[in-house]
């Protein structure tokens, strides 16, 4: 598989799956789809997924981070409610969870950034959803099979590091 072959199989293991098998977004009205003008926040997206908003018009844009990768910058999706379902990124499919590279294994685990916002980050891996924990597991393990996607969830390991330096 390419790099976006494999990309777009995880996203497709994230389809339907949701962190909990009613609405979530009802406990804390989708905190983590709220749009601050002020502070947007973004979704970085995963090498190559990129290529699937080049046309998306105006639910969305593309910006740079500040995270490099392979030289140039990861491209972040800013969305403006409502975002089509189909269309949203693997970033927001794994959320709260988030993948975390322990030495050479690739585990999961919840989103730091997730801590001040969403009210499943104290019940942790257990709180959600198993099928959903499954799925997001299967779906990174399939990017972990990918060089170029093994690469970015190192990069991303060391960015989400930073977060927890700050103490978030
Ligand atoms: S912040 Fe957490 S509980 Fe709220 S919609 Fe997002 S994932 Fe669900
Ligand atoms: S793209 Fe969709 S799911 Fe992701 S934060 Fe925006 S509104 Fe929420």
């Amino acid at each position: 598989m390419t790099t976006l072959e494999t990309l777009l199989a995880a996203r497709d293991l994230l389809r339907d799956a949701t962190p909990l098998h009613t609405d979530c977004g009802l406990l804390c009205s989708a905190a983590c789809c709220k749009d601050d003008p002020d502070d947007p926040a973004g979704m970085l997206l995963f090498p190559e997924e990129a290529s699937l908003y080049a046309r998306q018009g105006a639910w969305m844009e593309l910006v740079p981070s500040r995270l490099l990768f392979g030289g140039a910058p990861v491209p972040l999706l800013l969305c403006r409610l409502p975002c089509p379902r189909p269309m949203r990124p693997l970033a927001c499919r794994l959320f709260p969870l988030t993948p975390f590279v322990k030495g050479d294994r690739l585990t999961v685990r919840m989103d730091i950034r997730a801590q001040p916002l969403c009210p499943l980050y104290s019940s942790g891996l257990s709180g959600l959803a198993p099928d959903f924990v499954s799925a997001a597991k299967a779906a990174l393990r399939l990017l972990w099979q990918d060089e170029t996607h093994r690469e970015y969830l190192r990069l991303l390991t060391e960015h989400l590091k930073e977060y927890d330096f700050l103490g978030l």
